[in-house]
């Protein structure tokens, strides 16, 4: 059972309806990024438990299909009550794992149960047409039913959040699931499953996994396994597409990003500067809408870097349960380790720092790497093309907005992008012309609700159904047409 309060919990596996930890096998250590201290020991998956996990799930399928959708979504709404009642300890727990501050773990336990709100409403979701007499006496309608078992492995950097992108929205449909969150942050997913229990689901409709390579393998290879959802970096969901899909599953798999902000002059500077804050170094900027890479267009540059800079060295960095603090630290020790040496890179490849995070003093212990700002970044520049996924920013100044989309339309990632500026022909043209998945006009971190679609474009999505909203019922259902005649 995962621990609410300092103790060290040993995470289980969730199948068939009851937890179990194997006593031998691999195993991981997770850590609070703020202190270092070990908060869990969490028993990575083998073949042999992938495959009960797999079974079970299946021989609940055959059962739960059966069950009316009204009724199947009556767990949810049993679910949702739960999930408000202990918002508080889910959202400590991420902390406690994952570093992010405990307003950004609040804001992402809401969003989670928004999805779970919007999972209860499948009775309409999943509703098909229908024409009568498409010819004389013919009728003919389409159904959506549910596929069988769905696999869902998802990242660090939203444990409460991401797997709800899944399997509210799978079961709802009349599937069943076998999660494997992220093995860095195992407690969040595995408390949100405890709480599910609570709820009163079937054995075998959700099971729980943990591990690393070998678990997500033996769940792609898995004859039974009809669907995958992914949400991770670029090379891994490629790999995931590539793995499912040549054995016939359905697949999406998010991917990275380099999510650029283009600021026009006409932009209301100080809104503005907050908005980037947010975008950047939020959540330590280890969220895949973070904004990466700063394009001032014109003159927007120097009343921008002048009241970003200012604003960056004020900003709150330390343990994320405390109050006040704005920035966490990065997940693990060598996240951090990787991070800073993007730092290094973008100094040693000529990049101006303007705030350079590795002199901001923080505790010894945590894994702690203050806001990073550079300056007359260019193209070929690493930290220009790869994503970093940490609290660094770089800032490429572009003389026009058409340069400013050439820009954002020549990288290989098309996540999110955001354009600030008071002109709503340049916010028009810019959302029109990038080839970016998801865009905020004046918002920071484009987040799409849950009752809307959330994917990128190019190297940042492969699949064509994208995650929650309408986009989960379609990839969560197979479509049928009947026609009928009665003689
Ligand atoms: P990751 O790709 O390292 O891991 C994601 C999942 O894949 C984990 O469950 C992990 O155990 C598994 N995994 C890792 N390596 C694997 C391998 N070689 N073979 C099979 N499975 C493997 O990602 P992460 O570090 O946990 O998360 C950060 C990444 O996720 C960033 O790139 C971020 O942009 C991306 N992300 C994308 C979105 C999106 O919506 N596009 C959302 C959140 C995070």
């Amino acid at each position: 059972m995962i621990a609410t309060d300092s103790t060290i919990s040993l995470v289980s596996f969730y199948i068939n309806g009851g937890w179990e930890r194997p006593e031998s096998g691999a195993s991981g250590k997770v850590t609070n990024p703020a202190t270092g201290a070990l908060v869990a020991e969490v028993p990575y998956a083998g073949e042999a438990e992938i495959d009960r996990a797999v079974q079970a799930a299946h021989d609940a399928f055959l059962k739960w299909r059966e069950v009316p959708v009204v009724d199947r979504v009556q767990v949810l709404y049993r679910y949702k009550a739960i999930l408000e009642k202990h918002a508080g300890e889910l959202a400590a727990i991420l902390t406690r794992e994952n570093g992010k501050t405990a307003d950004d773990s609040r804001a992402e336990v809401r969003r989670a149960i928004q999805m779970v709100e919007v999972a209860c409403g499948m009775p309409s979701l999943m509703m098909g047409d229908s024409l009568n007499d498409v010819a004389q006496g013919i009728d003919c309608k389409t159904v959506r039913q549910p596929i069988g078992v769905c696999a869902g492995i998802t990242p660090f950097n939203f444990p409460a959040m991401v797997p709800m992108w899944m399997w509210p929205f799978a079961i709802a449909c009349g599937n069943t699931f076998v999660l494997k969150p992220s093995e860095k942050v195992p407690l969040t997913p595995t408390y949100a499953i405890q709480l599910m229990h609570q709820a009163g689901l079937p054995p075998g409709v959700l099971n729980l996994v943990h591990g690393a390579k070998a678990a997500v393998d033996a769940l792609l290879h898995h004859s039974l396994v009809k669907a995958v959802s992914f949400v991770g970096s670029t090379p891994v969901a490629k790999y995931i597409y590539a793995t499912a899909a040549a054995q016939g599953k359905r697949v999406q798999a998010l991917g990275g990003a380099k999510n650029h902000l283009i600021v026009m002059p006409d932009a209301d500077m100080s809104k503005t500067v907050e908005a980037i804050i947010g975008s950047a170094f939020g959540a330590a900027g280890e969220r895949c809408l973070a904004g990466s890479v700063l394009v001032p267009v014109g003159d927007a540059a120097g009343p921008l870097l002048d009241l970003l800079v200012a604003r960056t060295k004020t900003l709150a960095v330390g343990d994320g349960s405390e109050t006040g603090v704005e920035m966490g630290p990065l997940v693990t020790a060598d996240h951090h380790k990787r991070v800073a040496g993007y730092v290094e890179k973008g100094v040693a490849e000529g990049a101006v720092p303007l705030v350079d995070g590795r002199q901001r003093p923080a505790p010894v212990d945590g894994y702690f790497l203050g806001p990073t700002i550079f300056d007359h970044v260019t193209q070929e520049m690493t930290i220009a093309r790869e994503e970093i996924f940490g609290p660094v920013l770089s800032v490429m100044r572009v003389k026009t907005l058409d340069e400013a989309i050439e820009l954002v339309n020549r990288s290989p990632f098309g996540n999110a992008t955001s354009i600030f500026t008071t002109s709503g022909k340049a916010a028009r043209e810019y959302s029109s012309r990038c080839e970016v998945g998801m865009v905020g006009i004046n918002v920071g971190v484009a987040a799409p609700m849950a009752f809307f679609p959330f994917a990128g474009w190019k190297q940042s999505f492969f699949g064509d159904l994208h995650a929650h909203g309408k986009d989960a019922v379609a990839f969560y259902t197979e479509q049928k047409v009947i026609m009928s005649r009665w003689f």
